[in-house]
């Protein structure tokens, strides 16, 4: 069975967060991000981190919950989401971004162009936020999101992103941090979903959201935070014995993704 909340209203649920306009293509918001937001601000967020580990899908979080706790010690809310067709990482984090199926946003295969509908880059850059985008240098979040109003930190692999982003935490000069690793995408199709490559990238991006997170909470003291780690799609291990992804089936389309609220302290 597929998940019910869709890929197409992360967008616009990370626009209410901080009191921003969606993008004018997107779906409707996910209630119970709203109700966090609200329940525990008592208004809106003022920050929002956001972590895109590449490839994650609902049943590797099903099978190894355990690994996770660093994800759940930081958030409250547990998501589950469909992801859109064909499931591979252009278009599903297309979709992400602009709230928008496929067929809307332009890309629907494994291309890279430049999205030219409304993304939630440009609303939040409209709605006055600054916003920073620290991704792998050639990677799709590095490429379908050009030309827009933001800052760009494209560098080697993840390490140096997540670094990156660490700085630009402590910094504390956006309103809105993007993140986007792919070590464990990488790993899948270079040997399968759970070999020891692949479950050693995939909790290197457990941990790194744990340092994020972490340095939210010792730099963002002033700020009420959202913090959001969302996958683009899962994985399915192939005809070949390689993991892959962009079918219509269960281990590819649903992902889970997990919403924290952070307040302010001081
Ligand atoms: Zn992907």
């Amino acid at each position: 069975m597929m998940n019910s909340y869709s890929m197409t209203q992360l967008a616009a649920s990370v626009a209410s967060a901080i009191g921003a306009e969606a993008p004018n293509k997107s779906a409707a918001p996910i209630p119970a991000v709203e109700h966090l937001v609200e329940n525990t601000f008592g208004g809106k967020a003022d920050r929002v981190l956001i972590y895109n580990p590449d490839c994650i899908g609902l049943w590797f979080w099903q099978k190894y919950t355990e690994m996770f706790l660093p994800v759940q010690y930081h958030t409250q809310l547990t998501v589950p989401v469909a992801t859109v067709m064909p499931s591979v990482t252009p278009v599903c984090f297309g979709t992400m971004y602009t709230g928008a199926m496929p067929a809307v946003h332009g890309i629907q295969s494994y291309t890279k162009p430049v999205i030219k509908i409304d993304s939630l880059f440009d609303s939040l850059t409209r709605s006055g936020k600054k916003v920073a985008l620290a991704a792998v240098e050639g990677s799709s979040m590095a490429l379908i999101f050009q030309e827009r109003n933001i800052d760009y930190f494209l560098l080697p692999y993840d390490n140096d992103v997540t670094e990156k982003a660490l700085e630009l935490i402590k910094d504390d000069q956006y309103d809105v941090i993007v993140v986007y690793n792919q070590e464990y995408d990488d790993m899948i199709h270079d040997f399968t979903p759970e070999a020891p490559g692949a479950m050693e990238a995939a909790r290197h991006h457990i941990r790194d959201f744990g340092r994020l997170a972490d340095a939210v909470d010792e730099y963002w003291t002033k700020h009420d935070t959202l913090l959001v780690w969302a996958s683009d799609h899962g994985n399915h291990v192939d005809w070949d014995g390689h993991g892959n992804h962009g079918e219509y089936r269960e281990e590819d389309i649903n992902v889970v993704h997990f919403y924290g609220a952070i307040p302010h302290r001081d």
